[in-house]
This record gives structure tokens, sequence and C-alpha cells, in this order.
């Protein structure tokens, strides 16, 4: 399937590695130009490197450009070096990694002030500054990666239950204002389980709290699963390349779980 979106401009945020690169991989692949943002310069450009000879080795892949910002996309100054690259972009995927797990007794508001700022208050920035262009141009993907736990809450990850929460009212209110009606279309994107370093820290928080080994946790939490198994950064990221496509374009204000059917209800 073509997803016609090649020669389009995407920026993704958390690039680097876990759900971000899949995303910025599977846009890639399907010719779309992409601005890779992550922290860590090194990393990143490994990443980049790596997505460009894929790209160049894969037999059905249109050109695409892969450009890199190396820079923290929760502050001000780093949102300023990615605009300072371009401001067009027509697919814009907000990720910045998640909050830290803990107990809610513990957490000062400096706390959460940081995870409102990462994960709730950057996309909201960054949709701010691409979306009216988005408009203009009569099409626009906004895509939020935020978590499961939206809807099936996590104890331990009370930062990331509270600020995604702000993250998902504010979509739902935005994503069927006018904007809609020119091809913009915001959507939130909710992992369950899936293979990145992010999984791999929650398992050791929680193999610290309980006296397993980070094994053990892994393996009980893949025997709980109905896949009976993680999901993959590159499942990931063709679910979000397909959103973003053309045909994705009645697809808007929904939060989209991709959990392997861990969620226990019916709707
Ligand atoms: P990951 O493997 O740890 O990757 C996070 C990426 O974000 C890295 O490229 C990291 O690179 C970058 N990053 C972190 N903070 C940043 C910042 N301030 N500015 C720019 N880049 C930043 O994480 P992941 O598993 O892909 O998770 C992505 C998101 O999905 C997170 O919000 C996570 O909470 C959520 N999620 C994941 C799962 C899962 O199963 N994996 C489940 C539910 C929700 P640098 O550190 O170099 O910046």
């Amino acid at each position: 399937m073509d997803l016609g979106i090649a020669g389009r401009w995407a920026l993704v945020g958390g690039a680097s590695k876990g759900l971000g690169w899949g995303c910025a991989r599977a846009l890639a692949l399907e010719g779309v130009n992409v601005v890779m943002v992550s922290r860590g310069a090194q990393a990143l450009e490994a990443s980049a490197a790596k997505l460009r000879a894929e790209c160049a080795g894969s037999a059905a892949h249109k050109s695409a450009e892969i450009l890199t910002v190396a820079c923290d996309i929760t502050t001000a100054a780093g949102r300023a070096q990615i605009f300072a690259l371009r401001q067009d972009y027509d697919i814009v995927v907000t990720n910045a990694g998640g909050p830290p797990t803990g107990d809610f007794r513990t957490w000062e508001r400096d706390t959460w002030l940081a995870a409102l700022d990462a994960n709730m208050l950057t996309p909201i920035e960054l949709i701010k500054a691409t979306v009216d262009g988005m408009a203009a141009r009569g099409f626009g993907r906004i895509i939020n990666i935020t978590s499961s736990a939206v809807k099936s809450p996590i104890d331990i990850l009370g930062l990331s239950n509270g600020a995604r929460s702000g993250l998902t009212g504010f979509v739902a209110g935005a994503a069927r204002s006018s904007l809609a009606a020119k091809g913009v279309t915001m959507n939130n994107l909710l992992p369950g389980i899936f293979d990145t370093d992010r999984l791999a820290g929650n398992f050791a928080a929680v193999a610290k709290n309980t006296g397993k080994s980070p094994e053990e946790v892994r393996a009980n939490r893949i025997a709980a699963l109905p896949n009976k198994r993680l999901g993959t950064p590159e499942e990931f990221g063709a679910y979000c390349a397909f959103v973003c496509s053309v045909h994705g374009a009645y697809i808007n204000g929904q939060n989209l779980l991709m959990d392997g059917g861990s969620y226990p209800g019916t709707f």
C-alpha cells in the first residue's frame, strides 16, 4: 500500500531509540523527510546513519532526507533549535521519554512540573507551533506517543498517568476544532508493552521493589500478555506511519491503543 506521504516533512521527538526510532524509521522508509531529535548526539547520529543505510538498501524506498537535532525537546531553547532548522512540518510525532516511576508520596512540586513539562506542555507547544502552517497547506498529522496507562493506570507511573491525562484532554478538544476541516488530524498512540530501553528500566524498578530479578519480572510480564511477547518498535512505527498516511485522514481525536490485547475491557 502506498501511504501517499513521500516528500512530506516529519519532526520526530525521542527518535534515537525505542518507539520514536520506530516511527522515524517507518516514515523514512515511506519517503518522508525526517528530522530526528534526542539529547544524546552520539546515539542520535548513529541511529540516523543506520536509518540512512537502511533506506538506501530498501528496494521499495523513495528517497528521504534524514536530519538530526541534538537537543532537549522539553526546553524552549531545544525547540528553538528544531524550528531554526525548519518550521513547516507536515507530521509531528511528540515524544520525549517518560517520567520516572516512584511513590507519589515522595514527589514534590518540582517533580510534578518536570513531568508536566515533558509529557503535557511540550507536546502542546509543538502542536501550537505547527498546526496553523499545516492547516494553511491543507495537510497535517499530530501523533502524541502517550501510554496505555491513560486507559489502564499503573500505580508506580503516577507522574505519567497524571501528565498524559492532561494532554489527552487537551488533544480531545483541539482535534475537533476548526483545524479538522483543514486536513489536520491529531491522535494519541497508546503503547502497551514494547521492547525498549525504557521498558527495561521499568522492569529494573519493579525488580528492586519486589526483590525479584529483572529477568524474572520480564518473564512474568510476558507470560501475562495475551500475545506472549513484547511489541517491537518496528510494529509501533508501522502503525504510526499508517495513521500519518493519506489513508488515515478520517482518524481524528482518537486514543489508539496498541497493546497486543492486554487491555481487559470490551471497549
Ligand atoms: P526509550 O527507549 O527510553 O527512548 C526514549 C527516546 O527519547 C530516546 O531517543 C531518548 O534519547 C529520547 N529522549 C528522552 N528524553 C528526551 C528529551 N528531553 N528531549 C529529547 N529526546 C529525549 O523510551 P520508549 O520506550 O521508546 O518510550 C517512548 C515513550 O513511550 C515514553 O514516553 C514512554 O513513557 C512511553 N511508553 C513506552 C512504553 C514501552 O513499553 N516502551 C509503554 C508505555 C508508554 P536521549 O536520552 O538521548 O534524549
